[in-house]
Order: C-alpha cells, then sequence, then structure tokens
C-alpha cells in the first residue's frame, strides 16, 4: 500500500501515528485540570464565558481541582494503565485557560508534572489573549527537555462569530498568537468548532484557506453541540431554529469535504466530539469517536480521497493578465503543449446516458482532448452501438472506451484525479472563476434528470456553464466539451 506525504497510508495525517512515529509506540493523552480559571469567565475580558462552554462536559471523572496536579496524574495513569494498557502519556492541561496566571505559579504546574517518568509531554490549551513572550520563552526551555505543545481555541476564522460566541477576542489576534508561538520553535495546536450558528457551509470551507496560512502542528475538529447550563443553551432552547446542527452522515461528508481542502502538514489530532449524554442537548450521534473516525477513514476510501487532496492538485488562480495573455491560435504546433495534455490524460464519465448519440459524442471528445478513456453506466444492451460508433466516427476505433457500474469506474481511476460534476447543483462553481485540477475526470448525468444526490457528492467538484441565451440548459455532450476545452486552456497556460 503506498503512503501519503506524512510516511503512512492512512488518507489523513493522524496524530495517533505521529506519536507512534515520533516515540515508537502508542502515547495516550491524560486530562489534568491545573486550576485555572479564564478572564473571559471572570470579569477580566467578559464575564458568563464562551456561550458554548461548559467545562465539566470533557473533563473526565480522575481530572478534578480538589486533588493536586501530581495526584490526577498518578490516577489518570492508573486508569488508563487499567483501560488501554498504555504506559507513555502526555499531560494534556484542557480545562479553561492554562496560562492565565503569572510566570511563577506556570513553573509550579508544568515542572512537576513533566517531571514524572511517565509523562513524555504536555499540551497545554490557552486562549491567543493569554501568552506573551516571557511565557513562551519558559514553554521554549521546556520544549528542550520534552514535547510540548500550545493549543489554541481557534473555533473560527470569522470575527462576526467570535463576536456571537462571546469568544471576547478577534481571529487577528489568534493569528498573532498562534504565529509568535511558532517563532519561538513551539509545536501550536488549533481547535475549531463546525457549525457555528451564522456561519454557512460555504462560510465554514472557506476558513480552511486561512487556517492553511497559519503555523500549525495540529488541528482538532469539533462539531457544534449544545451544552447544558450554557448561554447557547438557553438561546437554542429559544429559537432552535437558528441552529443547523449535522447529522452524522451529512458531517461525514462535510468534514472530508474540509480535509480534502486542509493542508497536508497539519496533523489531525481529532473530528469530532461527543459530551457526555447527561450534558448534551443536541441529539447523541451514538457513536464513540473511535468509529466514527473509522466511518471516516471508509468514507474516503470510498470517495479515493485524502488530506490536501486539492492542495496538491490544484494550479494558483489565473491573474487578469494571464487570462489575455493565452494564445488565440497554435497551441499545438509546439509539440510540447501536446505532450503535455497527453501525459495529464483525462477521463469521461457518461452516467446513465440514454442517447446513442451523446455516448458517441463523449468517445469523440475523449479522442479531441488524449482522453485516458471514456466510461457509460449505461448497459450497453440497451443502446444501438452502431448509433454509437456512427457519431464517434474513427474515433470509437482508437478512444478506448467501456461500459461499467459505478462503482467498478470508481475503482479504476487513480485517486490522485479530481472528479467534476457538470452540474448545476447548489454547489457549483462558474466555469470562468474555476481553477480546474491537472488531474479531472469530467463527469456528465442523464440528459433529462442529470446526475443524482449519491453521485454528486462523490464528485470534488462542480461545475455549471453560465448561458447568456434563453435556454439554460445545455445537451450533455456539448457542456462536457465546453468544460473539457477550457481545462485543456487552463492547463496550457
Ligand atoms: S471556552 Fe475557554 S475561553 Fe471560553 S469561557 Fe470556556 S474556558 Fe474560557
Amino acid at each position: 500500500m503506498e503512503n501519503y506525504a506524512w510516511g503512512h497510508h492512512r488518507r489523513f495525517n493522524a496524530y495517533a501515528n505521529y506519536f507512534k512515529q515520533k516515540f515508537g509506540k502508542r502515547i495516550q493523552k491524560l486530562s489534568i485540570d491545573a486550576g485555572f480559571t479564564c478572564p473571559n469567565r471572570d470579569g477580566t475580558i467578559a464575564r458568563g464565558g464562551c456561550t458554548y462552554c461548559n467545562n465539566k462536559a470533557f473533563s473526565p471523572s480522575y481530572c478534578s481541582t480538589g486533588i493536586s496536579v501530581q495526584q490526577q496524574i498518578e490516577e489518570g495513569i492508573t486508569f488508563h494503565k487499567e483501560r488501554y494498557g498504555a504506559d507513555q502519556f502526555l499531560a494534556y492541561f484542557q480545562s479553561y485557560t492554562n496560562t492565565y496566571t503569572s510566570l511563577d505559579k506556570l513553573k509550579e504546574v508544568y515542572e512537576p508534572a513533566l517531571q514524572h517518568k511517565d509523562i513524555v509531554g504536555i499540551v497545554i490549551g490557552t486562549r491567543p489573549d493569554c501568552i506573551d513572550d516571557e511565557k513562551l520563552a519558559y514553554f521554549q526551555t521546556l520544549s528542550q527537555q520534552k514535547y510540548l505543545t500550545i493549543e489554541y481555541g481557534i473555533e473560527s476564522t470569522y470575527d462576526e462569530t467570535l463576536q456571537r460566541i462571546n469568544r471576547g477576542h478577534t481571529f487577528e489576534q489568534t493569528k498573532e498568537a498562534i504565529e509568535k508561538t511558532a517563532s519561538y520553535g513551539l509545536n501550536v495546536g488549533g481547535h475549531l468548532i463546525v457549525g457555528l450558528p451564522g456561519e454557512t457551509r460555504e462560510m465554514m470551507m472557506d476558513q480552511v484557506s486561512v487556517l492553511n496560512a497559519l503555523p500549525l502542528t495540529t488541528i482538532k475538529f469539533h462539531q457544534l453541540q449544545i451544552i447544558k447550563d450554557t448561554v447557547m443553551a438557553r438561546q437554542y432552547k429559544e429559537n432552535p431554529d437558528a441552529f443547523r446542527l449535522f447529522e452524522m452522515k451529512e458531517y461525514i461528508d462535510f468534514i472530508i469535504d474540509i480535509v480534502e481542502r486542509l493542508n497536508p502538514d497539519f496533523i489531525i489530532e481529532r473530528f469530532s466530539a461527543e459530551a457526555p449524554p447527561r450534558f448534551n442537548l443536541s441529539k447523541s450521534w451514538g457513536v464513540r469517536s473511535a468509529d466514527l473516525i473509522s466511518m471516516i477513514e471508509q468514507r474516503m476510501k470510498e470517495r479515493h480521497t485524502f488530506q490536501g487532496k486539492f492542495l496538491n492538485n490544484q494550479k494558483k488562480a489565473m491573474t487578469q493578465d494571464e487570462i489575455k495573455t493565452i494564445p488565440a491560435f497554435d497551441y499545438f504546433k509546439d509539440g510540447d503543449k501536446e505532450e503535455k495534455i497527453r501525459k495529464l490524460a483525462p477521463y469521461i464519465i457518461g452516467d446513465n446516458l440514454k442517447n446513442p448519440m451523446n455516448h458517441g459524442a463523449l468517445i469523440r471528445l475523449g479522442s479531441n482532448i488524449g482522453a485516458q478513456k471514456v466510461f457509460f453506466t449505461q448497459n450497453p444492451d440497451e443502446l444501438s452501438i452502431t448509433k454509437v460508433k456512427k457519431t464517434a466516427g474513427s474515433s470509437h476505433t482508437h478512444m478506448d472506451f467501456e461500459f461499467l457500474e459505478w462503482e467498478e469506474i470508481m475503482k479504476e481511476i487513480p485517486e490522485d484525479y479530481v472528479w467534476i460534476a457538470i452540474e448545476t447543483s447548489s454547489r457549483a462553481k462558474m466555469l470562468y472563476e474555476q481553477v480546474l485540477p491537472e488531474k479531472c475526470v469530467f463527469v456528465v448525468g442523464n440528459e433529462s434528470y442529470g446526475l443524482p444526490k449519491e453521485r454528486l457528492r462523490q464528485c470534488h467538484q462542480h461545475i455549471y456553464i453560465p448561458m447568456p441565451g434563453n435556454t439554460k440548459s445545455m445537451n450533455v455532450s456539448h457542456a462536457a466539451t465546453v468544460v473539457a476545452f477550457e481545462w485543456v486552456r487552463q492547463q496550457l497556460l
């Protein structure tokens, strides 16, 4: 099995594998509550805290301010040794704001924790406005002894969202803190909530490119849950329609959409979280986090996808000048250009087409653009193959085409190809504003019904062709031709 850029065959840069590679064995995280508070609760910045926050909802039973940090470490180690057989640990200072005190107090907390023989490192959760050079310089010295990460609650890259959930800081502050932390050579973690009120799917997706530009080491995603005894719980009860909570199946596909666009250098620690039922007002998904990861990986396999797929395979957007300098003629007089397109060799799929002339036209198109292969899902016995060949002309003799089930086609096409549905779906982007990847599969659907939802979900991009005339639909083979030649044009820029 082939390894991805992160050195193993899992389809995302997984936290567990990262630690296995780093320490040669599985590392268990144990949560510690060191008794800090939070400036967003004690009145320094605000009172009441972030609208979704109830620290009790994610603190394990061994983790309590009633006992010392050392005792929590001992109890946490005993618990995890018995339960999971783990023998090396990361102490995770998760509750509240774990840098919100003086440097001397921080030393009292972190140094004894790091001295424990079974603790291989610490992760310090905090807010972006509770860090400074003095503390970072101190953490830098600790990081020379053992593994150390500073983890920031990013939650959203939109200031209007941060304001709405009462975070008490801006995204600019988050960015500055992350950049400054990385400049000290420290590992930086980020936490993001998916589904915050006021954010559309498009907004959530768009923030991935903002995150990609940050010097993050690790990233965690959580779906929004409504936790009891929070401001958000009250808001939810008053106006549930203002919240759109993800169903599990929908979330799996959506988080994969995000991961496909995520910087492959980011180590993904989590995709989801499940608060205990006694705290959770939203509908439970009823699966453990590990099972959800397996489901996500299975779905990634079905979608032939992996972390950063679109980043590796995308050209930069064209500038207006570049668009103007496209030569009108002579594309292929230069043999290199023809060679380049031939090497990229796209695929074309006609799904459930009924008109044999469209099959023929797509075969011909495949031959025009040097496609690798043309696939059809239609049962060939229900078609006039004579008509197919007649429309294809001589191209049917040298263009490879085949009739196969959709699932079989998916297995035939290499994973680094990006599937493009030519369809006017709600997700569709306008052709002339879209940078088409080098390795493409062009997919067109039935003449009357287009592509069904299931197929659309399996395509990585959706493209529509703007039409200035009165008729706003186009013959499928014509549509495939327009998109395919726009792709050729972009590859030659
Ligand atoms: S989420 Fe963090 S920053 Fe917000 S109130 Fe809770 S402890 Fe404070």
